[in-house]
């Protein structure tokens, strides 16, 4: 069974007289499909703030991090550990402001929207079955990869027959490897440090790290560090000018992304 939630539209409209969420480096707008299978349905669109020279790093980054989510969850979805629900991932692509050429990420809108965890071990203090289900998720992806990587950041919405989730977090062995929120070692250290296991994984045996110690504060937002992502691109170190906001609803489709696969 799927574990992925896709686009399944070619054209959008973005409302960008109103920013509808902001991230430490992206604005989130809202919009509408307009053309395909979720025609009139709601979606959001993810932009860089202006001067971001790394543009195309991160999106590059952003969907290597999703693929890997991608993979973990449909494993964790096969191990049954909940019987009546799944979990999907919003899997982002790279379209194009038709007018601006500006590019951005385009996913399904998702409603009820919560943080389960960041990828620096904050947890919010109720304990309801989908938090404790998300902590589980993110041990398991320890477990699974044999301690190579960490999902966490988990975030989305609960819905009927299962949870989506949108935009996490991959920590890798080598810090930066999945953009600046992977915090590497370090970071699944300190992840570990504030883990407690909870009826989803503690009898299950998951291994966890040997060297466990909060190298970070827990923060509820995502952290991140500067991290030169010279793997994923060759851009020129120059400065962009702030590109010009066109007026308040824009149009555009996904016909140019091919390059940033
Ligand atoms: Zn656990």
């Amino acid at each position: 069974m799927s574990s992925s939630r896709e686009n399944r539209a070619t054209r959008s409209n973005i409302d960008k007289s109103r920013i509808f969420a902001s991230g430490a480096n992206m604005h989130v707008y809202k919009g509408v499909y307009t053309r395909g299978e979720r025609s009139g349905e709601e979606c959001v669109s993810k932009v860089f703030k202006t001067g971001s020279v790394f543009e195309n790093a991160f999106f590059a980054a952003e969907l290597k991090v999703v693929d890997e989510a991608r993979s973990i969850i449909e494993t964790f979805n096969a191990q049954r550990i909940l019987s009546n629900s799944t979990i999907l991932v919003n899997i982002p692509e790279v379209w194009e402001f038709t007018y601006t050429k500006e590019k951005n990420l385009v996913e399904p809108f998702i409603q009820n929207f919560q943080k389960f965890n960041s990828n620096t071990g904050w947890t919010p203090r109720n304990a309801d079955p989908w938090m404790e289900v998300m902590q589980a998720l993110s041990h398991y992806s320890y477990h699974i990869t044999n301690g190579r990587l960490l999902l966490c950041d988990l975030q989305g919405g609960i819905y009927q027959d299962g949870f989506i989730l949108t935009d996490p977090v991959i920590i890798s062995q080598e810090r930066g490897e999945y953009g600046p929120t992977d915090l590497g070692e370090a970071g699944m250290a300190t992840f570990f440090s504030r883990h407690k296991c909870n009826q989803f994984c503690s009898k299950r045996g998951w291994s966890r790290p040997q060297n466990v110690k909060a190298h970070f504060a827990a923060q509820q937002g995502t952290s991140m560090e500067l991290v030169v992502p010279t793997r994923y691109t060759r851009a020129p170190l120059s400065r962009r000018q702030p590109q010009y906001n066109p007026p308040i609803q824009e149009e555009y489709s996904s016909s140019d992304s091919d390059s940033y696969y």
